[in-house]
């Protein structure tokens, strides 16, 4: 059996790391949760004990971010990939126009599936600085008539992201996968917030939808009724068989997330993180990363070598030393880590460290 001391700082964008002790717990629990004499994974998901696991998730969840009351939270299936598709079903008619900010990968994606069911406008599109930057909101087109704008706080491949929130007459849509409890945010001032747990959540399989109470029930005809939020609203998320393991484990996160201190504190740590990372990459002759500095993520930092020649030779030194993952999109080559709330800042001083012994020896 390994123990924590087989640990390596996974700095993987997704399926990415989960926080050690919430691992340890799960093993724990694995065979005989809470003396029920079974595993979560084999709990009706209809009975007392798995319907105390999924409310206590849910009331956790909306204490870490204080969501209001008019809002619900659901917990599907089908990852963030298939909200592109719901969200047009469920906000708008097929006639019916929604705006969409492109600033990279994902809002890309959104904004193509987006297209196959109703009228999507380009309001922005940060393709002329090669998405480095997201486009001034002044700028920004937006329709009268828009039944929503949706855009991605932040963009998990390019590592740009919205360090604030844009202002639309239309309700706001958010894909926050790769940031959602990454720090506080004012739910109040979206529509519907969507993410695929494997990022910053729990274990794939989940995704996680919080739309405002106003917003259900205008559903198009034809929708399936897996797709329909007023459905599984209705029906606490449980219209089949839910998710149940990725739900408990999602749980356990929130639980850990309000022993740290909540979001104000992963806010503080995340900041940190991205600081020290970023300005080690700049003060290098040796590293780079593209994007402007108003807008790097957080969560994700993509770098490259200034050889990119010696990328292999980098990655594989790197797993040398316990730091794996840093392998960039395919999209985009290069590296990129990936410091959700689970990697701690001592990940990310040795992979700092590690960056500059690499430049040392070979820059
Ligand atoms: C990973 C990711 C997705 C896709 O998530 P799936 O759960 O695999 O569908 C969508 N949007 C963003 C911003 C992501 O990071």
């Amino acid at each position: 059996m390994g123990t924590s001391m087989d640990r390596v700082f996974n700095f993987s964008a997704g399926p990415a790391a989960i926080p050690l002790p919430v691992l340890e717990r799960a093993r724990d629990e694995l065979v005989d949760w809470h003396g029920c004499g079974m595993s979560v994974m084999e709990l009706s998901h209809r009975g007392k004990e798995f319907m105390s696991i999924a409310e206590r998730a849910e009331a956790d969840l909306r204490g870490l971010l204080d969501i209001p009351a008019g809002y619900r939270v659901l917990f599907l299936q089908g990852g963030a990939s298939a909200q592109f598709g719901a969200i047009p079903f469920n906000l708008a008619g097929p006639q019916d126009k929604a705006d969409y900010v492109v600033t990279g990968s994902w809002s890309k994606k959104a904004l193509a599936e987006g297209r196959r069911f109703l009228r999507a406008n380009v309001a922005a599109d940060s393709a002329e600085n090669r998405h480095t930057e997201i486009p001034d909101p002044a700028a920004w087109q937006l329709s009268p008539d828009a039944a929503y704008l949706h855009y991605t706080p932040n963009e998990t491949i390019g590592g740009v992201e919205f360090h604030f929130v844009p202002a639309a007459p239309a309700p706001l849509v958010a894909d926050m996968s790769s940031t959602l409890l990454s720090r506080p945010i004012d739910v109040s001032r979206f529509g519907l917030i969507y993410a695929g747990a494997q990022k910053n959540i729990g274990p794939a399989g989940l995704a996680i939808v919080i739309v405002r109470e106003e917003l259900l029930g205008r559903a198009r005809e034809g929708t399936p009724v897996m797709m329909d939020y007023r459905e599984q609203a209705q029906n606490d998320s449980m219209l089949n068989t839910p998710p149940t393991w990725a739900w408990y484990i999602a749980g356990l996160v929130f639980e850990w997330l309000l022993e740290q201190g909540g979001l104000a504190e992963m806010e503080r740590r995340n900041r940190r993180k991205a600081e020290t990372l970023y300005q080690a990459i700049d003060d290098s002759g040796f590293y780079a990363n593209p994007v402007a500095k108003h807008c790097r993520s957080w969560m994700n930092v993509p770098f490259t070598l200034a050889d990119p020649g010696l990328d292999a030779k980098f990655l594989e030194q790197a797993k040398g030393v316990g730091l794996l993952s840093l392998k960039g999109h395919r999209s985009v080559g290069g590296m990129r880590a990936s410091i959700y709330n689970a990697m701690p800042q001592e990940g990310v001083d040795a992979l700092i460290a590690f960056m500059a012994e690499f430049e040392r020896r070979h820059g």
